[in-house]
């Protein structure tokens, strides 16, 4: 069980090009339209960038290695202020460098929720976007306890708990 990470410190083996991960960069993983925009600095502190390559490793690697094609990150690292910009849940992982919004070409969010669900990828929290809310799949490491809590996030707003046989 790759529950905490001192059970898998794959991690920790530097990459090639001091890349994040194997498949992800870190422009791909720290850039925002919104902190261009707004001319805010959205770099990560040395501890948010340990997270941040945990992530890939244990998390996007692993699932784009599952899926066979690109996985691309729509939102990933936020600094509070641009999290706050974005109007991001206050709790939320993308702070800490622990979680990434997802979207991979042809692949809607239940297809992605199901996609996790098949492997054996550790996951804090996994959220299926409905279209009118991004249509992506949040999905977020815990340093502590990954609760594998898998949600739905319909039209309306709010958060429910995610239905697997629909
Ligand atoms: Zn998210």
């Amino acid at each position: 069980m790759t529950d905490k990470w001192d059970c898998s410190m794959l991690w920790l083996i530097p990459m090639p090009d001091g890349r994040p991960g194997e498949f992800f960069s870190w422009k791909e993983l720290t850039s925002s339209a919104t902190a261009s925009r707004l001319g805010m600095d959205n770099t990560p502190s040395n501890e948010q960038k340990v997270n941040l390559k945990a992530l890939c490793s244990m998390v996007l690697d692993p699932l784009r290695r599952h899926l066979g094609k690109p996985v691309r990150v729509t939102s990933g690292f936020r600094t509070e202020a641009l999290n706050k910009a974005i109007k991001g849940s206050k709790t939320s992982a993308h702070r800490y460098g622990l979680a990434a919004d997802i979207k991979v070409t042809g692949l809607d969010a239940h297809a992605l929720m199901e996609a996790v669900m098949l492997t054996d990828i550790p996951f804090d929290q996994a959220i299926a976007y409905a279209p009118g809310r991004g249509g992506h799949l949040h999905i977020g490491l815990s340093t502590a306890h990954n609760r594998k809590q898998t949600l739905w996030a319909p039209k309306g707003g709010g958060y429910e708990k995610y239905d697997f046989s629909k």
